[in-house]
């Protein structure tokens, strides 16, 4: 059968994406791709072209994407849009059971568009593809820059920390290179993974493993670039080990919690941050305020150190809320505890609903 070029571009109006390093690319001004695949049979036959990118500020080396892909028959290529040979080059294809996967291409140094396409080689089934972000960049390292701590609160050594479930349940690979202390860290950063909107526990722990192999293999860093996960149920969950370096802020990674919401509360996805995952991030928060010492108003968005759109308008919105219920941390004990209590069952009354969920 002659093969048909089947794509389709549903999307998605967003602007700005990228988490840290990596320049968000973005094909009229979508930053993410939906396409079918119908099974034809034998291929390989192109089912997507991105077209050429919108221009993109600085010079690349490598391209980056990441989504959800049902069948291993479709893999992706990329080139420099508009320029002469290479031609194209086929992405390294990294694909979990759980159908998530990255794929990623050297090229030449160099600026430019970026022009991705999709090919078939015979895919089983009719199915969509889904590529959540692309991104380029040159050399990606971790940021270890230094900055200078403001004075700090006091610290309370025996504060309770919320139950984190721990590496060892998603089957972590251990950090590719030695961590750099930060043990004290003085402010905190939400991000959102820009990835799956979790259903279950094991979703989100296969998902956090996803995120590390992206992290390590994809971006090039030592370990998952975030310190904690918090999931749509509430759960949540160790990333980066506490008290060691992160990477999820380019250049302002010193001193600096990553928390990484998941899902894609932007939009057009627009995920909808859940009251269970605002109380446990408050509760983690509350926590890190009352152990070392770190100001509520320490706690912002991604986008308040770069342009990207992290951690999304949704999660961006819960921030004065968050920041309000990080305040008169609990002290350890009965009475710390019952504050809290009193803090969360406060959240869960409404006025996270009303305020922050928007509705
Ligand atoms: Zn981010």
């Amino acid at each position: 059968m002659r093969a048909r070029l089947a794509f389709a571009l549903l999307l998605l109006g967003a602007t700005v994406r990228a988490e840290d390093a990596g320049q968000p690319v973005t094909f009229g001004s979508r930053s993410s791709e939906s396409f079918p695949v119908q099974a034809f049979g034998a291929g390989p036959r192109v089912v997507f072209d991105s077209g050429a990118s919108d221009p993109i500020a600085a010079p690349w080396n490598t391209v980056l994407i990441q989504g959800f892909l049902p069948d291993p028959a479709v893999t992706f290529e990329a080139k420099r849009a508009g320029g002469g040979p290479p031609d194209w080059t086929r992405l390294e294809m990294h694909r979990f059971p759980n159908g998530r996967f990255w794929a990623r291409a050297r090229a030449t140094p160099g600026p430019g568009r970026l022009r991705l396409r999709a090919l078939d080689t015979g895919v089983s089934r009719d199915h969509a593809v889904e590529v959540y972000s692309v991104e380029t960049f040159v050399a990606n390292p971790e940021s270890s820059e230094a900055s200078i701590p403001p004075s700090r609160g006091p610290k309370d050594p025996g504060a309770q920390r919320p139950f984190v479930h721990p590496r060892a349940e998603w089957k972590a690979v251990p950090a590719t290179e030695p961590y750099t202390p930060d043990p004290l860290p003085w402010r905190i950063t939400l991000h959102h993974s820009d990835g799956r909107y979790t259903q279950t526990l094991q979703e989100s722990l296969d998902e956090v493993r996803f995120i590390q192999d992206f992290h390590i293999h994809g971006r090039g860093w030592i370990d998952i670039a975030y310190h904690f996960a918090v999931d749509p149920l509430g759960n949540i969950i160790e990333g980066r080990p506490e008290g060691m370096l992160g990477a999820h802020t380019l250049d302002d990674n010193e001193g600096n919690v990553g928390i990484v919401l998941l899902g894609n509360y932007h939009p057009p996805v627009n995920n909808r941050p859940t009251v269970p995952q605002l109380a446990a991030v408050a509760a983690l928060g509350r926590y890190l305020v009352a152990r070392y010492g770190i100001s509520p108003d320490t706690l912002k968005g991604h986008r308040d150190y770069k342009v990207t759109d992290c951690p999304g308008d949704r999660a961006y919105a819960t921030l004065p809320a968050l920041r309000r219920a990080l305040v008169g941390a609990p002290a350890p004990g009965l009475a710390g505890a019952r504050r809290t209590a009193a803090s969360l069952s406060r959240i869960n009354a409404g006025s996270f609903d009303a305020a922050v969920l928007g509705h």
